[in-house]
């Protein structure tokens, strides 16, 4: 039977079923004479050392990221709050294990009702801390499977999988879960291909001995035949020699096989991404989404401690690999408690971004002064980038900041950056329609395809009942694009693409043949990309784009860049 969901990793195995289900409110363990409350202190403190142990393995492993998913879950382990709450509980009901629990799952309801992914995906681990603690009160273990397995799962602790052996687990397929929760992040970070919302996963597969899976496809295929394993086992062998193809290219500029140079960057969220983008070859960094320096703390970074984490990139990419620095895209689903803004009835529609500098100019000057504080310190010329400029007078805005800041380093005797290259963010349509005003006003543009995609369809990007309006190679999307691109090359100046669309091999290839010059995506995407484009001529993609403008609907672009990414398939071997 043949099921599909989202993609969560990539990868693909064939392998037996493996059912997990998470423990149910075990028997309280022996209580001894000590009390409910020092329980539940015991609890947590195990709970600290067994993540910190993983932790310490995974950091073993160069995945620092992944490592400190668990040591965030480890503080929230000895949370007063959720602590207290279980103590509370418990001292009514006499059973900790189910106090924590129901304490976990109050704490992870509140979160997930949050109006901001990075938060509501903290309720799994929390959820996860609880249910950890809950199993140690209650002395159950999970037992691992025995052979490599698919872990078939509503869902599964992030924590969960770190600790089964590696070699255990050949896949994960969720009937719950999203491609950005905890759990999948960790898969593609441990090369667990991984499908994530499958819908009526755990009732078809109860039966099920053996699974094949194909995370990049968000495939999977319960008790397969001879020749759906065949068909499988090909793809397999085809994604390996990609990979060995791609692994081979990584420290080439990205370019087309007959020398059109576009240049692959990194989108960052902070210095921890570094070393990850470092690995992956990127040419920079196209976007340093930098809000996320300010997000889940109770008051904004100091300009020193912003100083240390822009100095740390631009010091790691040194002169020659640009780094572009966004002033913190604020608002819309980001939002931040201790600024105090006003509710809105439609947040993507409201004080987002660069509109911050009307009601906290302050955040905004403080973050341009660290910016160019970095620069100096660093020695090297620090791009700075403005997002959701929807009309001249925010250039004028952004304008007037930069010199602001750069003025009162000056009367404070601060190093400054002698120059900074700075550019905006093509993300709201109006700033297409003005494209060619702008351009001659600023360095370099960067169209963010995830928000140009919302906007320009009118559909909010956090609902996924729109998914059908999402896929950025709408036609209309297109056609902003290639206006975007004419404007630049008009002015003279660089046009890159920093939303989802460009690590999509598909989209890379489109874009790359409207004329794009850079393309700035999640560094897991770089290899894919790279050697996507070595294998095409410009001449090729240029077609591609002209039909890709001409038609009129995603599919039907996915289908002709299909074309494209099909006949440079590596055959298996
Ligand atoms: C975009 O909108 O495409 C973009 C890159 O910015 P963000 O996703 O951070 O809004
Ligand atoms: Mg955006």
């Amino acid at each position: 039977m043949r099921l599909s969901g989202t993609p969560g990793a990539p990868g693909i195995a064939v392998a037996a079923a493996w059912r997990y289900a998470p423990p149910t409110a075990g028997a309280a363990a022996v209580a001894g004479d000590i009390s409910t409350r020092e329980r539940l202190e015991a609890a947590a403190d195990e709970a600290v050392a067994q993540l910190d142990a993983l932790a310490a393995g995974l950091r073993a492993a160069g995945l620092d990221e992944e490592a400190g998913i668990l040591e965030a879950q480890g503080l929230m382990a000895t949370d007063p709050a959720l602590l207290g709450e279980a103590m509370r509980t418990a001292e009514l009901s006499g059973d900790p294990a189910a106090a924590i629990r129901a304490a976990g799952e109050a704490a992870a309801g509140i979160l997930a009702a949050v109006d901001d992914p990075i938060v509501a995906a903290r309720a799994a681990d929390v959820r996860d801390v609880a249910e950890r603690m809950a199993r140690i009160l209650s002395g159950t273990v999970v037992r691992p499977p025995d052979e490599p397995s698919v872990v078939l799962a509503e869902d599964v602790p992030a924590s969960l999988l770190a600790e089964l052996p590696r070699h255990l687990l050949a896949g994960l397929a969720l009937e719950g879960g999203t491609a950005t929760a905890h759990c999948a992040i960790l898969a593609r970070a441990m090369g667990i291909p991984a499908v994530v919302g499958v819908r009526g996963l755990l009732a078809a597969a109860e039966h099920a001995r053996q699974v094949a899976i194909d995370g990049a496809r968000g495939e999977l295929v319960l008790d397969p035949d001879e020749s759906e394993t065949a068909a499988v086992e090909a793809r397999r062998a085809e994604a390996a020699a990609r990979d060995r193809a791609a692994a081979a290219l990584r420290g080439c500029a990205g370019a087309t096989a007959d020398g059109r140079a576009v240049r692959l960057v990194a989108n960052i969220g902070g210095p921890a991404d570094v070393p990850r983008a470092l690995a992956a070859g990127a040419e920079g960094v196209g976007l340093f989404r930098t809000e996320f320096l300010f997000l889940g703390r109770s008051r904004a970074p100091s300009e020193e401690e912003q100083l240390a984490a822009y100095r740390g990139v631009l010091e790691a990419f040194g002169p020659g690999r640009p780094v572009v620095i966004r002033l913190a895209d604020i608002g819309g689903d980001k939002a931040l408690p201790y600024l105090d803004l006003a509710p809105e009835q439609n947040p993507f529609l409201g004080v987002r971004a660069i509109r911050l500098a009307y009601s906290s100019r302050e955040l905004l000057l403080t973050q341009l002064r660290a910016i160019s504080r970095a620069g100096a310190a660093a020695g090297v010329t620090p791009h700075v980038m403005a997002p959701m400029i929807a009309t001249l007078a925010d250039v004028d805005l952004f304008d007037g900041l930069r010199a602001e800041a750069q003025a009162s380093l000056e009367a404070h005797g601060l190093a400054a950056s002698p120059a900074l290259v700075w550019g905006i963010m093509v993300e709201v349509p109006a700033a297409v329609f003005l494209a060619t005003e702008l351009a001659r006003r600023v360095g370099f543009f960067s169209i963010g395809t995830n928000d140009l995609t919302q906007y320009l369809l009118a559909a909010d990007r956090t609902n996924p009942a729109l998914a059908h309006l999402h896929d950025a190679l709408q036609p209309a999307v297109l056609r902003a694009v290639a206006q975007v691109v004419a404007a630049a090359d008009a002015a003279g100046i660089e046009v890159a693409v920093c939303g989802e669309l460009a690590g999509d091999p598909a989209g890379a290839l489109v874009l790359a043949g409207l004329g794009v010059d850079e393309l700035s995506a999640d560094a897991g995407s770089l290899d894919s990309v790279r050697l996507t484009l070595s294998r095409v001529t410009s001449a090729e993609i240029e077609t591609l784009a002209g039909r890709a403008l001409a038609a009129t609907d995603a599919a039907r672009v996915r289908a002709l860049a299909g074309e494209l990414l099909e006949r440079d398939a590596t055959p298996a071997r």
